[in-house]
């Protein structure tokens, strides 16, 4: 197969060499034809690299005709090179001759004009840019020429890049309007790129994203290197330091193909869709860090050999890993496969003319750098795609998170409300309970003292019983004792009450004595005076703070009062009488208590023993 491996390598080879040359070698523009005659270019190589000029331009050499397709292979090389140049125009034209390739090393120059030496000089970019006679990123040499005039050109020259000698002719005025046009075309070209790496640096660094810092270094350092190759960082960046403009292109190239390793990982995403690819990318971007590092240790030569090397097999690798996963219908990897065929379309146009394959009125490497400006463009656009499709991917998670954050605060709201609605059921319920629970010990309070109080009252009277008695008469005696005021008991008793009874009946008698207890009531006004059913018909009386004399009173009015009024029962009636004894002493102990009712007792069976119906102090005979 003629379409061998090694022919797509000296493709390649053309097209990366392309940068650092153009392929108009030794041309003599249109616009001098028939003013200016160029007789002939010969070259030679057989010369001793350490020849001098002056020797070679007099001693009879065998100069080679120059013949146009010569190997551009990357080597270190000297080249020997005589032409003539005849003016047959009437007036004297001031010329420029051109070597339109920056990267030449070393350019000696001897020119003689008829037959005398006119100048010789040194130029090359391995002299400070700051040397140069003429500024400009081109090598330049400018000489008046007159109709007649012969001139002889003796060059040299040395180079380690690719052997590329781009000479041409020009008159003055139209050397600086091809510069200009020229300048036009670089300018436009670096300010896009410069442009759109400084935007991406500036979104890299308020958004922190790192595929748009390794997009900004990569474009960046392209435009660097761009600019190294048309020879204007040289100019404006490090005139003084011919030893960057020696590593620039090497380096500048590993470091793109770094960074394009970097970058082209983030923006297709390895990290989620292949994770081989992603440790290749790493493992690449990696293995450039290192071609650029040995690169500083390497010739001039082997670097930018080893360098255009390594970009082809990463162009072809990045083609590879973008067409596989545009295969796999990533939208990413598809416009990034698009973006890249646009940069190799350029290159392989830029190949095609350099090898003359085709005809276009331009610059070989005019192509590539198109290729070049559009891939970056398209990267550009990429970017923002991706930027954007994040943008809303986390745009549509904040919406959902917010959604649930609102579908929980309902749910939250509702329990909330729920819990109101219970708890203040349940406050209600307790409340309620606690209203019955009140009234129910309330109404246990009321029944319990109601217990006790009856507990104190005699069932049949209704006057206070034996016990409210017994408890009553002590507490009164420690009254008497302490404000030493007299007490009175009362003993009472009614007459005949077994005939009572006998004669009508114990229901009778029972109203007997209900009448009796009412009557003593009526008869106490005092809150403090105290009657009880003593047991049986008998009644006990205590008055407090009186005195014999009102003891005596209280009981004749109360006897007085019975024995006037009648118990009527049923259509009969009977009278009824009553006796009663009577005490009252100032307490001096606890014992007199019980004395002063045994007291009471004793008078009471005095008065009974006296006839009944009447009223007995106490008296101790
Ligand atoms: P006197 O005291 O005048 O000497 O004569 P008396 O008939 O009242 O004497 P006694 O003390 O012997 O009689 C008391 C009677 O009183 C005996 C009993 O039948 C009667 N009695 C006692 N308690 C009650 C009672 O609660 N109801 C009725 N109906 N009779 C009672
Ligand atoms: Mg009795
Ligand atoms: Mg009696």
């Amino acid at each position: 197969m003629a379409f061998s491996f090694h022919r797509l390598l000296l493709v390649f080879t053309f097209i990366f060499s392309s940068f650092t040359s153009a392929n108009e070698q030794f041309i003599i523009t249109e616009e001098m034809s028939g003013e200016v005659q160029l007789t002939s270019i010969l070259y030679s190589t057989k010369q001793p690299i350490d020849a001098d000029l002056v020797t070679i331009a007099t001693a009879n050499i065998d100069w080679q005709p120059y013949i146009e397709t010569q190997s551009s292979s990357i080597s270190k090389r000297t080249y020997w090179i005589k032409f003539n140049i005849a003016q047959t125009a009437k007036q004297p034209r001031q010329q420029i001759l051109s070597l339109a390739n920056p990267h030449l090393d070393f350019i000696e120059l001897y020119h003689v004009k008829n037959a005398e030496k006119v100048e010789s000089l040194r130029l090359g970019d391995l002299l400070p840019f700051t040397e140069r006679a003429i500024v400009s990123a081109n090598f330049l040499y400018s000489f008046t020429s007159n109709q007649g005039d012969e001139h002889h050109f003796y060059l040299k020259i040395e180079n380690s890049g690719a052997a590329n000698i781009p000479l041409s002719l020009w008159s003055s005025d139209a050397y600086y309007q091809n510069a200009e046009q020229q300048s036009v075309f670089y300018g436009f070209q670096l300010g896009i790129l410069a442009a759109i790496g400084l935007f991406s640096l500036f979104i890299a660094i308020t958004s922190h994203s790192y595929s748009y810092s390794y997009f900004s270094a990569y474009v960046l350092s392209i435009t660097l290197f761009v600019a190294t190759l048309h020879g204007l960082a040289f100019r404006f960046i490090w005139p003084s330091f011919p030893i960057v403009q020696q590593y620039a292109l090497p380096a500048l190239l590993s470091l793109s193909m770094m960074f394009a390793f970097l970058f082209s990982e983030k923006v297709m995403l390895f990290k989620y869709h292949n994770q081989m690819m992603l440790r290749l990318c790493r493992i690449c971007a990696a293995l450039s860090a290192l071609i650029l590092i040995i690169g500083l240790f390497l010739s001039y030569t082997a670097a930018l050999r080893i360098t255009i090397y390594a970009v082809m097999i990463a162009s072809i690798m990045l083609m590879y890993m973008s067409a596989t996963q545009a295969l796999k219908g990533f939208k990413l990897a598809k416009l990034f496969a698009l973006g890249w065929v646009g940069m190799m379309l350029g290159a392989l146009l830029s190949g095609a003319l350099y090898l003359d394959l085709i005809e276009w009125d331009m610059h070989a490497k005019t192509p590539f750098l198109l290729g070049l400006s559009v891939e970056v463009l398209f990267m550009a656009a990429l970017l923002a795609i991706r930027y954007n499709d994040e943008r809303l991917a986390k745009l549509k998670i904040q919406q959902e998170a917010l959604e649930q954050a609102k579908k929980a605060k309902e749910h939250k709201d509702k329990a909330l409300r729920l819990e109101a609605r219970s708890s203040e059921q349940l406050s209600q319920k307790v409340q309620e309970r606690t209203l019955e629970l009140e009234v129910a010990l309330r109404e246990l309070n009321d029944a319990n003292q109601k217990l006790t109080e009856q507990a104190k009252i005699d069932s049949l009277t209704g006057v206070k019983n034996r016990s409210s008695f017994d408890k009553r008469i002590i507490a009164e005696g420690r009254i008497s004792r302490r404000q030493q005021t007299p007490m009175a008991v009362l003993m009472l008793d009614l007459d005949h009450f077994k005939s009572i009874n006998d004669s009508f009946g114990h229901l009778a008698g029972d109203q007997a004595l209900r009448i009796v207890a009412k009557m003593l009531k009526q008869n106490l006004k005092r809150p403090t005076d105290l009657v009880s059913r003593f047991g049986g018909e008998e009644f006990a009386i205590i008055l407090p703070n009186t005195d014999q004399v009102g003891a005596q009173q209280v009981a004749e009015t109360i006897r007085k009062a019975i024995s006037e009024q009648p118990i009527v029962w049923g259509e009969e009636s009977f009278p009824l009488t009553v006796s009663i004894g009577v005490n009252s002493e100032i307490i001096t102990s606890e014992e007199h208590t019980t004395l002063l009712l045994e007291q009471a007792d004793k008078a009471l069976y005095q008065a009974k023993n006296e006839g009944r119906n009447r009223t007995k102090l106490y008296s101790p005979i």
